[in-house]
């Protein structure tokens, strides 16, 4: 029961990464093997990662894709660049 809880603990501090616009697996395995606790306490207190617009994936479209994997949209040509992309692999505009 209390591998349970710990797993669960796991997959929720994965989600709560992945909300904050950082890597669900890096930080879901580091709770798994650390402590959930501590890397839930490290992760709450870390300022939001990418999404510096201040919007929540759910609330940037509802449509059925998007927010599902990180991505940016390039303001100046569209393109749907990786989260980690610090330039549009297109046009080479600066994502934010
Ligand atoms: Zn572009």
């Amino acid at each position: 029961m209390a591998l349970f809880f710990w797993l669960l603990l796991g997959a929720l501090i994965g989600y709560c990464a992945g909300r904050k616009g950082r890597s669900r697996w890096a930080w879901g395995l580091a709770a798994l093997f650390l402590s959930p606790l501590v890397v839930g306490i490290v992760l709450a207190l870390l300022p939001d990662g990418d999404n510096s617009d201040g919007k929540s994936p759910a609330q940037m479209s509802g449509g059925t894709q998007e927010g599902r994997r990180e991505e940016r949209r390039c303001p100046e040509c569209g393109y749907l660049a990786d989260a980690g992309e610090q330039f549009c692999p297109r046009c080479g505009e600066m994502l934010w």
